[in-house]
């Protein structure tokens, strides 16, 4: 069954809209078909950190995503989404007493639909100390290296601290810092160190020049909004197409995470 999805003029405004539209028709099998001409342009959307998939069904219509699940969710969510991937971690905050799910981890961890270590990390503003955070975040960059997984980081005021970890472990995997807004200086900083950045709802515009185009991620993290409406941002800050824009982060994607599922081609629209 062919299915087409056609971008609505102005992406930006009527994208919740447009969403739910698409879904009524696509969850009543009404194909839909705009009497604009259909171009050749598609586009593949990832989000590559997310906490919750908002619509329930495997055959989400436009992206693809990396859902962020606990060592005890991980067998559960694994039934549920089949056609998403997973990070698998423990968050900074609860990495107090954490062998339990630690120990779960090292056993799950290798599972080929876990593509990412995480989300791990240091956070200097909220949880316990970093002295209990940096063993745990440790154990996360050991897993990663084992297990040839990148990792997916959560890191609040700690750039001293992770650049010093990143110098002492070396890591061979990706390190992508996940909800970055970091100035442009730290930016410059971890750019230089080799660190990779995914950029959600809130990114700090100042500090877009200086990430690599070939370093850069998408996400909604715990935000219910949709990816699109963060690609856009993100484009329209660079002064990019959207469609320039999200074959960058497809190729990111298909080179950090290749086997996370292509989406279904989302049809771009010609705009007459
Ligand atoms: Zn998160």
């Amino acid at each position: 069954m062919g299915r087409t999805w056609i971008r609505p003029r102005s992406l930006k405004l009527t994208s919740k809209l447009f969403f739910f539209t698409q879904t009524f028709l696509f969850s009543h099998n009404i194909s839909y078909l705009s009497t604009a001409n259909l171009s050749s342009i598609t586009m593949e959307l990832f989000d590559i950190h997310t906490h919750q998939i908002l619509l329930e069904d495997n055959d989400d219509p436009y992206h693809s995503c990396i859902l962020d699940v606990y060592p005890l969710e991980f067998e559960v969510a694994k039934g549920t989404y089949e056609r998403h991937s997973f990070s698998c971690g423990i968050h900074p905050w609860y990495s107090e007493d954490s062998d339990a799910q630690m120990k779960y981890l090292t056993e799950i961890a290798a599972d080929s639909r876990i593509i990412a270590i995480g989300e791990t990390g240091l956070d200097k503003i909220k949880g316990p100390s970093l002295s209990v955070q940096t063993p745990v975040f440790k154990r996360h960059i050991e897993l990663s290296e084992q297990l040839k997984k990148p990792l997916i980081i959560h890191a609040v005021k700690a750039w001293e601290q992770l650049f010093h970890i990143r110098k002492e472990t070396n890591p061979t995997q990706p390190w992508i810092i996940h909800g970055f807004r970091g100035n442009p200086q730290v930016t410059q900083q971890m750019a230089k160190a080799g660190f990779m950045f995914s950029l959600g709802n809130k990114f700090n515009v100042d500090s877009l020049e200086f990430i690599p185009m070939d370093s850069l991620f998408c996400e909604t993290d715990e935000d219910e909004m949709d990816i699109r409406e963060v690609y856009q941002q993100i484009a329209d800050a660079l002064n990019l197409d959207i469609e320039d824009f999200a074959a960058q982060i497809a190729r990111n994607v298909h080179r950090v995470f290749p086997t996370l599922q292509t989406p279904p081609s989302y049809f771009v629209g010609d705009d007459e």
